[in-house]
């Protein structure tokens, strides 16, 4: 039986883990902190609980997967409901709109609340599908980066819709094109932040991420985000993965091309496979001093970071849903902060989570725990201290005063996550939230590929390398590091 070393225990290092020891590997994984799951963590604080990164679930068949490919029924481990209302907007001129998962609702809601025609909201998403599924093949599904991908039957079909998918412009020109109505073209541009992007910069060719949302659906995990990581950690020790907890791997140690094994404060360990699910710039910098580094890949723009005030709240709110978004008033000034100028709007789109409204147990009675939260630029040395006190502040006024409460004098308990104690906690390098950003149309070819040429047996997955960040790509990167992988039973 082949060893494979986990470097890790991030979503896609857990998918990892699990799909590696279906293929017969023995599966060790070492984890810097005290226990797994990275930026997909929880915490109780005065008996508020609350996931502290992802919030946001869609494609659960992904997960799924992960359970039948180990021959386990997944609702024996894992259990998720499609949500009903995805999103409750709220706009800066007043206008308050539900995103109702059905497409027809929602397109009929964007015709009575936005005055735009419903029939062109369904045409949108039907173009988002037809995005989707021309792109994913190539993009999302196999390595970008093997000659193999582009001969495979799906890719060569999929191949000559490329061109017209919309690489020459950007999200927010394509979206602005399709709909005059500016609060519609906002709503559709925040899409880029979902892998912490800039819609007046990414290629339109991300208008797909609309068709995973309002086409195949959005999702909530019972228990909360945090119960994809617990299911899929039991799944793994059953399959006998070994999770060993505050052993930070020191180096990758190669030897003639090929990697030998890792080493540890507790030394040097053998290991046929090794697969980093740390972020690939400090793979390189920390743990592969000793090779030659793709420094194009790795100096490629950072994603966005985000700045999370969790908030135990004292009051609950009918008018507000598992995802509320509150709006900017002017949207491209807003990511010229986060990009151009690295620092924070003085008026911010302001995102808030609310599990309890799903998972009562989440707050005390007559509560909500509020995860509050706004996409900010990575950490570029920038007062973090400053700008948490004031961001607080503004986003304070700006839910007061479209809820018409006291908002300061509702916050029970509080906690707040930046960009410094990202990178701090996950080693996400300068706590971007996905790797580099996909601010133009060569960012899908310039993200890290899942291996390396130098060496045999050095696998990446996660967030940081292809085909890129959030719950479902890092499952995908598992999936195709396991595709590249050979098999582990020497028999
Ligand atoms: P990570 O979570 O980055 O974990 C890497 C692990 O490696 C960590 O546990 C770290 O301790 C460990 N490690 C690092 N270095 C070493 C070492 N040398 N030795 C041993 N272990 C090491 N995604 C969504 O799909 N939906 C959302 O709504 C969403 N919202 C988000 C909001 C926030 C605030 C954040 C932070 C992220 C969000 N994301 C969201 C992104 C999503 O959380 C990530 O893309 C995903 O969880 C990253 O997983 P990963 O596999 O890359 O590993």
């Amino acid at each position: 039986m082949k060893k494979a070393a986990i470097i890790g225990a991030g979503i896609g290092g857990i998918a990892t883990a699990i799909r590696l020891a279906v293929k017969g590997y023995a599966v060790t994984v070492f984890e810097a902190s005290s226990t797994f799951g990275g930026k997909m963590k929880e915490f109780v604080q005065d008996d508020f609980r609350f996931d502290t990164g992802p919030s946001l679930f869609t494609m659960p068949h992904l997960v799924d997967e992960l359970f039948t490919l180990a021959g386990r029924n997944p609702t024996d481990y894992f259990r998720y409901q499609r949500l009903d209302v995805i999103t409750q907007y709220f706009f800066a001129d007043g206008t308050r709109l539900t995103a109702y998962a059905q497409p027809a609702k929602f397109a009929a809601e964007v015709e009575e609340k936005l005055g735009v025609p419903a029939v062109q909201v369904k045409a949108y998403l039907e173009k988002s599908a037809r995005t989707y599924e021309a792109t994913a093949p190539t993009f999302l599904y196999k390595s970008l980066h093997k000659i193999s991908t582009y001969l495979s039957p799906d890719v060569l079909k999929t191949l000559p819709a490329l061109p017209a998918l919309g690489l020459t412009t950007t999200m927010h020109a394509a979206n602005a094109q399709a709909f005059p109505d500016n609060r519609l073209v906002q709503l559709l541009d925040r899409f880029a932040t979902y892998n912490g992007s800039d819609p007046y910069q990414a290629p339109a060719t991300l208008n797909l991420i609309p068709h995973l949302e309002h086409n195949l659906g959005a999702f909530y995990p019972e228990g909360g985000i945090y119960a994809i990581a617990q299911s899929l950690v039991r799944l793994a020790e059953e399959l006998g993965v070994v999770f060993l907890y505050d052993q930070p791997v020191n180096e990758i140690i190669t030897q003639d091309d090929n990697v030998t094994g890792i080493r540890t404060t507790a030394g040097a360990l053998d290991f046929d496979v090794v697969v980093s699910n740390m972020d690939v710039v400090p793979t390189y910098r920390r743990l592969l001093p000793h090779l030659k580094a793709p420094e194009k890949t790795l100096q490629q723009p950072r994603s966005s970071s985000a700045l999370i005030y969790y908030w135990g709240i004292r009051q609950t709110f009918p008018e507000l849903h598992l995802h509320n978004i509150f709006f900017s008033q002017n949207y491209q000034q807003e990511f010229q902060h986060i990009f151009r100028e690295k620092d924070i709007s003085p008026d911010p789109t302001v995102y808030v989570n609310i599990t309890s409204k799903y998972t009562p147990t989440d707050a005390p009675p007559g509560g909500e725990n509020w995860f509050v939260m706004v996409n900010v630029p990575h950490n570029a040395g920038q007062d973090w201290n400053t700008l948490i006190r004031v961001t607080r502040e503004t986003i304070i006024q700006k839910i007061s005063s479209v809820l018409n409460i006291d908002l300061a004098g509702l916050i029970a308990t509080e906690r707040v996550w930046d960009p410094v104690g990202i990178e701090a906690d996950t080693s996400s390098f300068a706590g971007a939230l996905y790797g580099s950003s996909s601010n133009n149309r060569m960012a899908a070819f310039l993200r890290h590929p899942n291996f390396t040429s130098g060496v045999k047996g050095l696998y990446f997955c996660g967030g940081s390398v292809h085909p890129g960040g959030g719950i479902p790509l890092c499952l995908l990167s598992a999936r195709i590091v396991s595709d590249l992988a050979p098999n582990g039973s020497t028999a």
